[in-house]
């Protein structure tokens, strides 16, 4: 039965990774996600759901379009894997909870914000927009989530505020967004873990990018990544980063 029951986490954790993809292609070109249905992206034939089963139907193609034959692109059966994973950790996590559902959503958001931050350089409004107005009903559970969590939304988007006015816009608008839902969805003690581990992550790459001269210093960085990064491993294991993190100063 066990298996049973994580086979059904990690399908539903697909299933959501496939309206993901759809994200992912239709979010920063402005395109509604409901018209047109599937479609080809080099062809535009209209998919049939054997083709549409996550992970599988990419296999079985081998990696191409059953009507055209041109190659589909590496996010899709990554995300639905990706996806379907984060959903069965965040339950392995937080079983059957609240908790457990404002970390799937904070999942859902940031699977497309990565994705689609490496590839335009953006994070859509419209994906902020998404994981405020579906995760601001799922702080009600307490009085201590409630204040925690919004105090996050706050600590995540003022933060980053700062850190774009000092930096003279060394930080994205959708970075400033994407802090506060994190915040929201996080609370404030794991939103400080996330971003101690997304600046720490972030200068470690920055520094290897300027010296490997992959990157120059005036040259942003898309920042949503790593953002993503520390989000999940604070979601995942925020108590003992806290506990490493206030070891580490001695307090
Ligand atoms: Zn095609």
């Amino acid at each position: 039965m066990e298996y049973l029951w994580w086979g059904l986490v990690f399908s539903i954790g697909a299933i959501v990774g496939s309206f993901l993809n759809v994200c992912i292609c239709r979010l920063p070109v402005g395109e509604s996600l409901a018209y047109p249905s599937s479609h080809c992206e080099a062809c535009g034939q209209g998919l049939r759901p054997v083709d549409l089963v996550p992970i599988f139907s990419f296999v079985f193609l081998r990696g191409r379009c059953r009507y055209c034959g041109c190659r589909i692109a590496w996010h899709y059966p990554v995300g639905e894997l990706v996806t379907g994973l984060l959903f069965v950790a965040a339950v392995a996590k937080y079983g059957v909870t609240l908790s457990a559902l404002r970390t799937v959503l904070l999942f859902s958001i940031l699977v497309p914000a990565t994705v689609i931050d490496l590839k335009y350089k953006i994070i859509p409004d419209r994906l902020n927009l998404a994981g405020l107005i579906l995760g601001v009903p799922l702080i009600f559970e307490s009085k201590e989530v409630f204040g925690a969590n919004a105090a996050g939304f706050l600590a995540g988007g003022g933060l980053l505020l700062l850190i774009a006015v000092v930096s003279r816009g060394g930080m994205g608008g959708g970075d400033i967004k994407l802090a506060a839902v994190l915040g929201l969805l996080l609370g404030w003690k794991y939103l400080l873990a996330a971003l101690f581990l997304a600046f720490m992550v972030g200068s470690i790459a920055g520094i290897i990018m300027i010296v490997f001269k992959l990157a120059r210093m005036k040259e942003p960085i898309p920042f949503g990544p790593y953002l993503a990064l520390g989000a999940v491993v604070a979601a995942l294991t925020g108590d003992k980063v806290i506990k490493w993190y206030t070891g580490f100063w001695g307090a």
